[in-house]
């Protein structure tokens, strides 16, 4: 530890001077004195890893795992990671996006542009973004295209969002067949108050099954037996006429883009988000997965939360009413972003969080719903996305995948996925390995990321975030690099 901390800041001076100046050599010329030491760590790392799961992913060849990516590009990258690894200057920087006098300014802006927003977005349109698809599918992976964009507080607000998540969808349409997704998000086609209103009459039919919810169309359950019910304390009222009117409209706009999907094959990710909202996001994914997942590739997949308490309970649901309905089983798995604001409502009702009371809780519980859906996946019944930046998770991933032959050449019934600018070690590994990969690329004006770029350097946050296995990867292979150079000119 002591180790790490000393060479990660003689590191972090030296590369990020030759970044900022764009000479790599001079970086890792720099970084030349502590190549013996960076290694044991690196290597100490990977043995940690290597203990805890079976080995398909290999990390320790860093020549091979970064072969393609430039020098340049690997500096830039450590650089970025070492800086969000600093508390205090993340701090500073996340306070300073949050101040509308800042983050409203151009200045500020360019600031954000030049830093966390070149590392973390694909670009401010839909076509820098998908030059960016472009450039992965050269490299093996695959991207994720996701227009970024918050809540949605009214009708008209809706409307603008599906016509950018429309024109995400044509975008992805004229890219190399099978290279791009989409991803959306329920909360900028219905307005938040009502997915909150429609949530919470949801999860009184869940308590009271005999309560009728007119405007509710066929889907599969959304919440289970150990569902958290406690936001629903008492009975809400009913939808005012127009306020289900306005829900058909949501719903006559997801299925609008799960149709141009559907027309041009583009599989279509839905976000998951938190509590007070998630019943009636699952609601509608679900009434899109029964409209478009019949047919021989499913469009509409959905997103299950591993961190909730009741995800594997409402997993196994799920599994069984499509099999029911004969439709394919299409989810991303994610350990879910929402921690805090759970929490605090939580807390704020004096109820036990929904999420598990511990870390390990929450590891068990991703790792046991991705065996489960392999499984399914292997029988044909599901399509997977694997969404995580844990080595231990895409490790054991990965042997169970190759166990029940699955993943490799070209099957589309899984995919890994990592956001980008994040974990490309174990991006590369996965590629590496044979298995489809894709990166989430999201892309907006900078004004309109700030959120996403916040929560990104949030959780970058500290030497032990989940970056530190990567800034070690690539510490090693500039390293590797700089002796090769050297060497080549003796
Ligand atoms: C491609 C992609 C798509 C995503 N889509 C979504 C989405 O739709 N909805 C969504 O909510 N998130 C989404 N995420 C974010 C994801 O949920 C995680 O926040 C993020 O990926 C970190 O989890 P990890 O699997 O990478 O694991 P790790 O890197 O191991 O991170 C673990 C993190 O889990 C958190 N955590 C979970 N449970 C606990 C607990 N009980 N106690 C303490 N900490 C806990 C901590 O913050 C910890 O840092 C997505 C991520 C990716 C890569």
């Amino acid at each position: 530890m002591a180790i790490a901390s000393r060479i990660q800041k003689r590191v972090l001076a030296s590369f990020a001077a030759a970044a900022a100046a764009k000479l790599p050599e001079a970086a890792v010329a720099a970084a030349g004195g502590a190549a013996e030491a960076v290694e044991e760590v690196a290597s100490s790392a990977q043995e940690q890893v290597q203990a805890q799961g079976a080995q398909v992913l290999e990390f320790g060849d860093t020549e091979r795992l970064f072969a393609g990516e430039r020098s340049t590009s690997l500096v830039r990258t450590l650089a970025v990671l070492q800086a969000l690894s600093v508390g205090p200057l993340v701090d500073v920087a996340t306070a300073a996006l949050r101040s509308p006098a800042v983050a409203g300014s151009a200045a500020g802006r360019a600031a954000a542009r030049a830093t966390a927003y070149q590392h973390f977005c694909a670009g401010e349109t839909a076509e820098e973004a998908a030059a960016a698809v472009r450039r992965l599918w050269r490299g093996g992976m695959g991207g994720i295209l996701d227009y970024g964009i918050e809540d949605a507080e009214d009708g008209p607000a809706c409307d603008r969002n599906a016509a950018g998540f429309l024109a995400a969808i044509d975008v992805a349409a004229a890219l190399p067949p099978g290279s791009a997704s989409v991803c959306i998000k329920i909360t900028a086609l219905c307005p938040v108050a009502l997915l909150e209103k429609a949530s919470d009459l949801l999860r009184w039919q869940q308590k009271h099954p005999a309560t009728k919810l007119p405007w509710k169309v066929h889907g599969f359950p959304v919440l289970c037996v150990s569902s958290p019910l406690y936001l629903t304390a008492a009975e809400p009222p009913a939808l005012e006429a127009e306020e289900e009117r306005e829900l058909e409209m949501a719903h006559g706009r997801l299925l609008a883009i799960g149709e141009r999907c559907a027309e041009y094959d583009i599989p279509l990710l839905v976000d998951a988000e938190y509590a007070t909202v998630q019943p009636a996001i699952d609601y509608f994914t679900f009434a899109g997965a029964l409209a478009f997942n019949g047919g021989g590739r499913p469009i509409v997949h959905g997103t299950v939360q591993a961190y909730l308490r009741d995800a594997r309970d409402r997993l196994e649901a799920m599994a069984r009413a499509a099999q029911g309905e004969r439709v394919c089983l299409a989810l991303k798995l994610v350990r879910g972003a929402y921690l805090a604001r759970e929490a605090r409502l939580a807390a704020s009702l004096g109820v036990p969080s929904p999420v598990h009371r511990s870390i390990q809780d929450t590891h068990d519980c991703y790792n046991g719903c991705a065996a489960f859906l392999l499984d399914r996946v292997r029988r044909g019944a599901a399509a997977v996305t694997l969404a995580t930046h844990n080595v231990e998770s895409g490790q054991l991933a990965a042997a169970r995948a190759l166990e029940l032959g699955i993943g490799g050449g070209g099957d589309r019934g899984l995919q890994f996925a990592q956001l980008m600018g994040m974990a490309d070690g174990l991006s590369l590994g996965l590629r590496n390995a044979g298995f489809q990969v894709s990166k989430y690329l999201p892309y907006g004006p900078v004004e309109q990321i700030i959120p996403y770029l916040i929560r990104r350097a949030e959780e970058n946050r500290g030497l032990l975030s989940s970056s530190s296995f990567d800034r070690q990867l690539l510490r090693k292979e500039l390293v590797r690099r700089f002796k090769a150079a050297m060497l080549g000119r003796e």
